[in-house]
């Protein structure tokens, strides 16, 4: 077997992504080490793209006009955040972000949340088993498609549109990799989020092609849920729902509710994908630039490592993918490992150094026993606190 190397293009971008990425690419390098040694191993070429609101400040626009041809035949893109105290937020997020994402037709955006072992999540009655779910959120169009416009600015008859654009085509590949990833977790089961009562023309399309779609899955269960219904049965019932798929605007809100739910912002992965595999897929933390504590030390690594262990299964590395996981969840149960936004002390850097002594311990050492159910159902695996 040859040993794969993996281009890997890091882009921090604005605020605490500065501090999280690097963070992110030190526990690559450790997993790559330790697992990825030998033959049949891999390891990471990693190349850092200065993208964001500095490259703004000095060259007036967030990234390079041909940037997307420089990161075009990377194996895959790790992301930080795009937002600037001191530029407008439409401005950093369609001139960085956006730009990646509807450039490399990241079709699918696919969020999991998990309440990790020993995170105290506001959900009272809820049990780590009760919330398990994936938020699958159509990419590339509907409400963010940038179509609309203003008129009359400035004047007392200014009028501005923001068009939500939903194209038969556009809904299909998401409904078809909804179900597909649906179909693949345990349970089975598609939760479709609508707002068709209120939306009477897009939303009544997205219905009737969730229908459609359906019968190519005759195996997943699926129900229909209107998104503000969606949002209290998150909360109340959480473990009725399983995988859901949503409309960009939509899917953007119930994933943050979602990350909340689980504990924090700062745990929540995302990876934005090309399902066809033309071009690279781009994995991120879901939280921002954090503009309260960067420059500070302070941030919260695990959700750059959680999007790092969905760039190793995309890659075709899941084993790499469950030894990061497990690490994560070991120093998740430790709260003398928690950074401020789950209410400890640590650093980033302290995180950081402690999931790579995890990774680099062998799998069966005395002190770390695997946690039962694996990687996706362990809990409490306690790891002394770091020196
Ligand atoms: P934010 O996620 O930056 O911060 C919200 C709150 O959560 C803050 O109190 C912050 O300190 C905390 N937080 C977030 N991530 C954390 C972490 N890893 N560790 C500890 N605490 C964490 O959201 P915001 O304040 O709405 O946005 C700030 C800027 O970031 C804006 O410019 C916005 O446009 C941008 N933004 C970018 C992205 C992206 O690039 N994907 C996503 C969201 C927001
Ligand atoms: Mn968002």
């Amino acid at each position: 077997m040859s040993r794969e190397s993996y281009r890997i293009a890091c882009i921090p971008g604005d605020g605490i992504g500065k501090e999280v990425i690097p963070a992110g690419q030190t526990v690559l390098e450790a997993l790559a080490a330790a697992v990825g040694n030998g033959p049949g191993g891999f390891d990471f070429r990693f190349t850092k793209f200065d993208w964001g609101g500095d490259y703004y400040r000095r060259h007036g626009s967030m990234m390079p006009e041909a940037g997307l041809d420089e990161i075009r035949d990377m194996d895959a893109i790790l992301f930080g955040s795009a937002g600037d105290p001191d530029i407008a937020d439409h401005i950093t997020l369609w001139g960085l972000r956006l730009k990646i994402c509807q450039g490399f037709d990241q079709y699918a955006n696919v969020r999991p949340t998990r309440i990790l072992p020993d995170i105290d999540g506001p959900l009272k009655r809820c049990g780590p088993k009760d919330l398990d779910w994936v938020i699958v959120r159509e990419n590339s169009e509907g409400e963010y498609a940038g179509v609309g416009g203003r008129v009359h600015q400035g004047h007392p008859i200014e009028a501005a549109t923001d068009v939500s654009m939903m194209t038969r085509a556009g809904v299909e590949r998401i409904m078809r990799f909804a179900f597909a990833l649906a179909r693949s977790r345990p349970r089975k089961q598609l939760t479709v989020v609508t707002k068709s009562n209120a939306q009477r023309h897009a939303m009544v399309m997205w219905d009737e092609i969730a229908v459609q779609v359906s019968r190519e899955f005759a195996d997943v269960k699926w129900d229909k849920e209107l998104v503000d219904a969606c949002t209290a049965r998150m909360v109340n019932r959480p473990a009725s729902l399983d995988t859901l798929v949503a409309t960009n605007l939509h899917a953007d809100i119930l994933s943050d509710l979602a990350a909340a739910l689980a504990g924090s912002l700062g745990i929540a992965p995302t990876a934005n994908i090309d399902p066809q595999r033309r071009f690279p897929s781009m994995f991120e933390p879901i939280h921002g630039s954090a503009f309260d504590i960067m420059g500070k030390g302070l941030a919260n690594p695990i959700g750059t490592f959680w999007s790092a262990s969905m760039m190793l299964e995309h890659l075709g590395q899941p084993e790499a993918a469950r030894v990061l996981m497990q690490a994560i969840e070991a120093v998740a149960a430790d709260p003398a490992l928690h950074p401020r936004d789950l209410g400890g002390k640590a650093t980033t850097a302290e995180v950081t150094r402690a999931v790579c002594d995890r990774i680099k311990q062998p799998p069966d050492a005395p002190s770390a026993p695997p946690p039962k159910g694996g990687a996706a159902g362990g809990r409490g695996v306690r790891q002394p606190v770091q020196p």
